[in-house]
């Protein structure tokens, strides 16, 4: 899977579905430049962003009169109340939180519209074109993130970690987000819908055969404040969130025929593939896996987290993800399996401070970024535990009932509308053995663990 080898855009994988809203290639992690990459395990609490808005100088005026203005940017970004803050705190239990300043609108000296299409953020790179911002400062900032309002769609939001950014033609080089906003029709084309990003409540789907899904608004999130999170969590120093599942057979099992996109990507390796995941598709669940929360630093071992490194038989009980002061995740660590990469693109990423491969397991609720699961295609997920394996840095979701892959427009995709371990059900392969789950009353649920 080629995909981390050039910049911005990791031409991959796209799952060419009506309801695929979130238009995101995440970052770029280029092999000859290392040095803003934050692949490093570190405890990420604090983050103070500048925020510029930006026009494009082709906009129409009637258009231009209904830009979100900088005081409601102001809000849905910073609020304290705010979606996005209260998702930040939920996802790391009260503990990270980002500051800012929004600047502008800034006009830049570039189109909106180029070839019949919405300007891409690629524009941004290696170009000097955001050449008048009053005051800005790059010291003071963590992190940029541009969001540019085009009257002409999306271009392909991205977070970038080690290429510059050129502001008032000086380099910034910590890090930077290109989450674009749509207030108008798409390519300026007089029959199309009106679209409004920052207005549009996020829309996904669960296929459920050829050509069909089940689609429905997921309120938690409009498409701007989904794809901020998204590109934000990025910014922090992770991937996406992929599966891996082998058609009607456990992942561990040898690889079953017609397991791959249509572009020939393998679903052992799915990108985009975890459907609960903010940094998955998000499709049926907002809320981030325990992997990356761990990766973050936001657990602590003794009252979040359970730990689990050594060989033996261990029983623990699970509360929901998002539950304050609970139990929210067990961290299995297979002894002898150092960090290494499930596919050898990524290998650069790899060092020391990287924990063993091995499985999280975490719990769900239709709480607050997970009402999807509210959705009865989906309900089942809340009868038990969800497995997530990890080659020591990234997340894969995986299927502890297996089914066939549907084949939707066009294209293999797993079913995952039903992922978790049950009661009466057992996970096991050569490094773990899940079994004697238990529903408890209170919304936990107990497992027993072996690490052989
Ligand atoms: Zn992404």
């Amino acid at each position: 899977m080629n995909m981390r080898t050039t910049n911005i855009f990791k031409p991959g994988f796209i799952l060419a579905i009506a309801f695929f809203a979130l238009a995101c290639s995440s970052d770029d992690i280029s092999p000859e430049n290392h040095t803003h990459v934050a692949t490093v395990r570190q405890k990420i609490l604090k983050k103070n962003l500048a925020i510029l808005l930006l026009e494009y100088q082709d906009i129409s005026a009637e258009n231009r009169a209904k830009f979100p203005t900088k005081s409601e940017m102001e809000k849905i970004i910073f609020d304290k109340n705010s979606p996005l803050k209260k998702y930040f705190d939920d996802m790391s239990y009260g503990q990270f939180t980002y500051s800012g300043d929004i600047f502008g609108y800034t006009t830049i000296a570039v189109d909106g519209m180029k070839d019949g299409k919405a300007a891409e953020g690629t524009i941004f790179l290696y170009t000097d074109i955001i050449r008048n911002v009053p005051n800005f400062d790059p010291n003071k900032y963590d992190a940029v993130i541009l969001v540019p309002v085009n009257d002409a769609g999306l271009g392909q939001a991205f977070a970038q970690r080690t290429e510059e950014l050129l502001i008032n033609g000086k380099a910034f080089r910590k890090g930077w987000v290109y989450c674009p906003i749509s207030v108008g029709k798409l390519h300026r084309d007089p029959n199309a819908p009106f679209s409004n990003t920052i207005e549009d409540k996020y829309r996904s789907g669960i296929p459920t055969g050829e050509n069909s899904s089940e689609d429905f608004e997921n309120g938690a999130f409009t498409d701007f404040e989904l794809t901020f999170a998204h590109e934000l969590i990025h910014n922090l120093g992770v991937d996406h969130a992929f599966s891996r599942t082998n058609g009607d057979k456990p992942a561990y099992e040898p690889e079953i025929p017609n397991n791959s996109t249509k572009d020939g990507y393998s679903l052992m390796y799915h990108e985009y593939g975890d459907q609960f995941d903010i940094v998955g598709l998000a499709a049926q669940g907002f809320s981030l896996n325990a992997v990356y929360r761990d990766f973050f630093g936001w657990y602590d071992n003794t009252n979040t987290l359970e730990t689990i490194n050594t060989k033996g038989t261990k029983t623990v009980t699970i509360f929901p993800i998002n539950e304050r002061n609970k139990k929210n995740a067990v961290e299995i660590r297979i002894p002898g399996k150092p960090a290494a990469p499930f596919y050898e693109e990524n290998a650069f990423i790899f060092n020391s401070s990287l924990k063993n491969q091995g499985y999280f397991l975490e719990v769900r609720n239709a709480g607050a970024w997970d009402k999807a699961l509210l959705n009865a295609e989906l309900a089942g997920n809340l009868e038990g535990i969800m497995i997530h394996q990890t080659d020591g840095f990234t997340s894969y979701l995986l299927d502890a009932s297996p089914s066939p892959n549907i084949n939707f427009v066009g294209s293999n995709v797993p079913d995952l509308r039903d992922v978790v371990l049950k009661p009466n059900m057992t996970y096991e392969n050569d490094d773990v053995k899940l079994y004697n789950v238990i529903k408890n009353g209170n919304g936990s649920f107990t497992v027993t663990v072996d690490i052989k």
